[in-house]
């Protein structure tokens, strides 16, 4: 490994003032993982600039060329696979199954976009007037890419591969909980041949460089992943004329209606809240249980609940890492006193757990509240973390009245052996992803993935797809008369 450090204007250096952050091991925290650069705004501009001076070559690079840099990426990620997903673990947490899942997934998405580089179309226009109307797709210039810490390289995959096939220089600014997994994926890139300073690595946090790099004139795209209230910040920061696309927070609803094989349901239920620690964007927070099969469902997830072995993800015995962070564990805890201060009963918490929670590291047992009204805070903010409500409801309509009933609209499931059910609850549910008889967690790596209210802002919402490309270019239009 190269220290840890900025990549700007194709070198690795420190912040220009020396400031460094450490990252420790969430399951160990006597673990270091490194100390990374404390980037201020003169760091930020200096990416700015660095980019801005290489990304003209690179739009005019062979589309072969594109290609060629982001399938080599994947070919050296899965050479490495096993090194990248145990480095993975370390540095956030997740059990080794799901870091080496989601480096997958990230050769997967370089692997996508590396065949999207020659699908830079344009078209022709049949016209009144002589000569000839086309359109041609050229790159936005500098996309800026801020990605939080849950998935740290499958998010920015998704967004680092798109913007490179078509052209563009990119800005990274990973999250200050996942450096290391940052600048990874950098050095993979540039391994795999990507021009210097095409891309650009800034590490650290605050406002002092995100608005820097959001509210550069130089940065034509800002593309986010991450919590509703810094998403609102950065839409301040970029003014009306900046094409920004931000994917946010959810409170995913599993409607389970009374057909429904309890044990089923609660295997699809526990899947989706516990998977991940909670810590995913398409969790599953709410499970709204439809007739008298409610009991049969609460006891299926307190079972599954308090089977999970918590500990080190490396340890093949565990199943649940722990939370990324101690600001993370706390706010997590903060929600469940706040749960308990209202009166909600909890079904399994850390006194029920089959083994112990470890001694040391950001640890929170997998907790179920039951009987939880719709009108609590439990019911409406998102919690991020191992953390399940199980609420009643008289009638489809009231399940689908308190699945609609918050501000965010990103995934839901359904399970019932009703299809015509089903397909009403597809239409009828606000989000973006709708399952039936599946986790809301999982995407595929090519349908459409954005979500409604607060989950997306509405313009360019999709980070997969067809219309995924269009965010990445600019479309022109030629009149060529001779
Ligand atoms: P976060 O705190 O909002 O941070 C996300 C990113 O924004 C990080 O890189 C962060 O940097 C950066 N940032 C913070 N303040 C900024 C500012 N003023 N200007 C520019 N950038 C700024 O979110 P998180 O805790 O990392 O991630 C969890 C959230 O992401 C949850 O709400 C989850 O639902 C959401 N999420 C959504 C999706 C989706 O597809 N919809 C997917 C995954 C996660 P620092 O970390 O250095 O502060």
């Amino acid at each position: 490994m190269s220290a840890p450090l900025n990549y700007i204007g194709g070198r690795w250096q420190a912040a220009l003032d020396g400031g460094s952050f450490e990252r420790r091991n969430p399951a160990d925290p006597s673990d270091l993982i490194g100390a990374f650069p404390a980037s201020k705004a003169a760091d930020a501009l200096a990416a700015i600039e660095g980019v801005d001076g290489a990304r003209r070559a690179w739009a005019a690079t062979d589309a072969e060329q594109r290609q060629r840099v982001l399938e080599r990426t994947a070919d050296l990620i899965l050479a490495r696979l096993d090194a990248l997903a145990r480095e993975l673990t370390r540095e956030e947490g997740k059990v080794l199954a799901s870091a080496t899942q989601e480096w997958r997934r990230t050769a997967a998405n370089f692997r996508l976009y590396a065949s999207e580089a020659h699908r830079t179309l344009g078209e022709t226009f049949a016209n009144s007037g002589a000569g000839v109307t086309y359109s041609v797709r050229e790159p936005v210039g500098i996309v800026l890419a801020i990605t939080p810490w849950n998935f740290p390289v499958s998010i920015p995959s998704r967004k680092i591969g798109p913007a490179l096939a078509t052209g563009n220089g990119v800005i990274y600014k990973p999250s200050e909980l996942t450096p290391l997994a940052g600048q990874r994926m950098v050095e993979l890139l540039l391994e795999a041949g990507l021009p210097p300073g095409v891309i650009a690595l800034v590490q650290g946090y605050g406002a002092d460089v995100g608005d820097t790099l959001v509210g550069s004139a130089k940065v034509g795209a800002v593309t986010f992943t991450g919590s509703y209230p810094t998403g609102r910040r950065i839409h301040q920061a970029a003014g009306p004329d900046k094409r920004l696309q931000l994917e946010m927070g959810g409170k995913n609803p599993c409607v389970v209606l009374a057909d429904a094989d309890p044990a089923r349901a609660a295997q699809i239920a526990a899947q989706g809240a516990f998977s991940l620690t909670g810590q995913a964007c398409t969790a599953t927070s709410r499970v709204l249980v439809v007739g008298d099969i409610y009991d049969a469902v609460v006891r299926e997830i307190v079972a599954r609940a308090r089977a999970y072995r918590l500990g080190n993800g490396l340890d093949p015995q565990v199943t649940m890492g722990p939370l990324a962070s101690e600001a993370q564990q706390r706010k997590v805890e903060d929600m469940i006193a706040a749960g308990k201060a209202e009166g909600l009963r909890v079904a399994c918490g850390a006194q029920d757990l089959d083994s112990p929670l470890p001694p040391q590291g950001h640890f929170v047992a997998p907790t179920v509240f039951v009987d939880v009204p719709p009108s609590s805070r439990l019911s409406r903010e998102e919690i991020f973390g191992p953390v399940v409500c199980v609420s009643r409801a008289a009638s489809y309509e009231e399940a689908i009245a308190q699945a609609n009933a918050v501000d965010y609209g990103l995934a839901a499931s359904i399970v019932t052996r009703d299809m015509g059910r089903a397909l009403a609850f597809a239409a009828d549910i606000d989000a973006g992803i709708v399952k039936v008889n599946s986790a809301t967690g999982g995407v595929a790596l090519n349908a459409p993935f954005g979500g409604f209210k607060h989950s997306s802002n509405q313009t360019n919402k999709e980070q997969a797809g067809h219309g995924v490309m269009d965010f990445y270019t600019r479309t022109k239009s030629v009149y060529l008369a001779t």
